[in-house]
């Protein structure tokens, strides 16, 4: 053995001294380096942190073929089209109201203020109280309900917990909402947690901590998570906010549930979580987590199980009678669970929580600056200051619900889904795509564009979300659906719609519905980002004022006088 590495060794020797024989020294020292810096190049190039090479010698292709000054300019144009369109739109909705564009260079009264936002807060076409818009809003529109979070608003609005010294209290009603998370999910006494603003956070802090356990405990430097097509595009963001690599895995094409044999492929010595979803958002079905529970334990990699949407329904679901099979830490491979208290938690909008197995993880996801001038820094989550009304308003919800009141829930909300699934699998010419574990039933067809039926529905009232890859809709049931009436009168709408649309030709889908439906079919995935940046910029838009050097100021107080007086 030892002499066989010394013949190649010597060999070697031969080879290169041969290689360079009658060289000078400057070329020698040359060649090195020249080939030392494009071995490196070429390492970088080929173990990128977060893109496989495929996709980036695309993107590379797609950039060149943008250098071409007509392919450019043609861009350039459709950009600017949809650019207007979006604005345009964005107009068409806030048309009507009073836009304040300036400071009021004096306050404005009380009773304005509230008038000009209840304006906005009523702007829309659709409205969720009567139960015509998917998911969106999950909590109920009970009165007493909202007097009741107004009032802890108005007790907890200036509370912070990132000052325990001065709000202790708040404190004490997050970790009792963690707590009490932490035995619905089944969690022991070492489970812990903390309160998120949303979903996205309680993901954005579960990628976190995977990739810095995976980082110390494994050496692991080019972290990649591995987790189903259908996961929640918050994982995405962790990805690129963390660089990390994403592994996505197909789903079943019948059961929209992830195909774990690819699973088990993509996992590899750099995966610092896989992840499951309990339900997933575009389709409503649950991924075998008792099966990625024990992938995870085989490969000794962490198990995120997002419940995000689901997660106040499916710990219930027992309890109010229906069957579901094991999802949360029961399972001894589930190592943290993300579930939204502002979705079927029923608290207002901004709360969430991420929990984990073992502090070992949570410790993890926190952030220490022992060294800042401003005194030592741990913070638990993004945020430094955080709305301790956030946490108080969940609390509450919590403590007004109690056991009962989630149950009742759950069985109100699981057995609208039930009834709505099982009618629509009753109308010709739709089909429901996968098993609904909870409260989204996605459906699509096979004899029109799924997206023209969407857009009926508006004309009704209705607003379902639009998917992609393969096309389809979804109906996500909240406590709004649950009242008398509402879901007979969607499966009686689709049935009509959907009979019409079989017998006459259907108009072309237009407006976002267009936008969506091309977008698909565009190679050029960064095409479609750029088309949605300008959606995102439509968001944010303001008349432009009209004299900008002069006047400003007046021009200000007259829109704000303006706006008051137009109320
Ligand atoms: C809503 C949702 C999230 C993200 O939650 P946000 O509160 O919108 O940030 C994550 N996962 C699933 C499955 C969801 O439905």
């Amino acid at each position: 053995m030892a002499d066989a590495v010394s013949s190649i060794g010597s060999s070697a020797k031969g080879v290169i001294n041969e290689a360079f024989r009658g060289k000078e020294p400057w070329q020698i020292v040359a060649t090195t380096s020249a080939t030392v810096l494009a071995t490196v190049w070429l390492y970088n190039f080929i173990f990128d942190d977060e893109e496989g090479i495929p996709s980036r010698v695309k993107k590379t292709a797609m950039r060149i073929a943008r250098l071409v000054p007509a392919v450019r300019r043609k861009i350039e144009h459709e950009t600017r089209r949809l650019d207007e369109g979006f604005e345009n739109q964005m107009k068409k909705m806030t048309e009507g109201m009073p836009h304040v564009t300036s400071l009021p260079a004096e306050g404005m009264a009380h009773e304005d203020i509230l008038a000009l936002i209840e304006r906005c807060v009523h702007s829309s076409d659709y409205n969720w109280k009567t139960g015509r818009v998917s998911g969106c809003v999950y909590k109920s529109s009970d009165p007493k309900q909202d007097d009741v979070m107004a009032e802890v608003f108005r007790l907890t609005s200036a509370t912070n917990p990132l000052h325990a010294d001065v709000f202790p209290g708040v404190c004490k009603l997050e970790a009792e909402v963690v707590r009490i998370a932490c035995k619905l999910f089944n969690g022991d006494d070492d489970c812990c947690g903390t309160m998120t603003s949303g979903g996205t956070e309680s993901i954005l802090m579960a990628v976190k901590a995977c990739r810095d356990y995976a980082r110390e405990a494994k050496g692991i430097r080019r972290p990649e998570i591995v987790m189903p097509v259908t996961a929640h595009a918050a994982f995405d963001k962790a990805a690129q906010y963390f660089k990390i690599r994403v592994r996505t895995v197909p789903v079943h094409p019948e059961t929209y549930t992830v195909d774990l044999n690819a699973m088990r492929r993509a996992i590899g010595r750099n995966t610092i979580m896989l992840v499951g979803s309990a339900p997933n958002f575009p389709y409503g079905t649950m991924d075998d987590i008792g099966s990625i529970s024990r992938l995870g334990l085989l490969h000794k990699v962490p198990v995120h199980v997002d419940a995000c949407l689901g997660g106040f329904l499916v710990c219930f679901m027992r309890k109010a009678g229906f069957q579901l099979p094991d999802f949360d830490f029961k399972l001894p491979g589930v190592t943290s669970i993300s579930a939204d208290t502002h979705k079927y938690g029923y608290a207002p909008k901004g709360s969430s929580v991420v929990l984990y197995r073992s502090k070992e993880l949570r410790h993890h996801q926190f952030v220490i600056s022992p060294d800042w001038p401003g005194g030592i820094y741990g913070s638990p989550t993004v945020n430094g200051s955080r709305a301790g009304s956030s946490i108080a308003t969940c609390w509450a919800t919590l403590m007004s619900y109690g056991e009962r009141g989630y149950v009742e829930a759950t069985r109100k909300v699981i057995d609208t889904t039930r009834f709505i699934e099982k009618e629509l699998r009753e109308i010709e010419g739709i089909y429901v795509l996968g098993k609904p574990a909870t409260s989204v039933v996605a459906f699509s067809s096979r004899h029109f564009h799924i997206y023209t039926l969407s857009q009926q529905l508006n004309k009704r009232g209705w607003n379902l979300n639009s998917l992609q890859f393969p096309n389809a809709v979804h109906m996500c049931v909240t406590l709004a659906h649950t009242q008398p009436g509402i879901a007979d009168t969607f499966v009686k709408d689709v049935r009509e719609e959907v009979l019409t649309l079989l017998e006459i030709p259907p108009e072309p889908i237009h407006g976002m519905y267009a936008v969506y439906g091309m977008s698909q079919g565009v190679a050029d995935r960064s095409v479609v980002e750029d088309i949605t940046k300008c959606f995102l910029d439509s968001l944010y838009y303001t008349p432009r004022d009209k004299q900008p050097e002069e006047k400003q100021s007046t021009e200000t107080a007259s829109v704000a006088s303006a706006a008051a007086d137009g109320l």
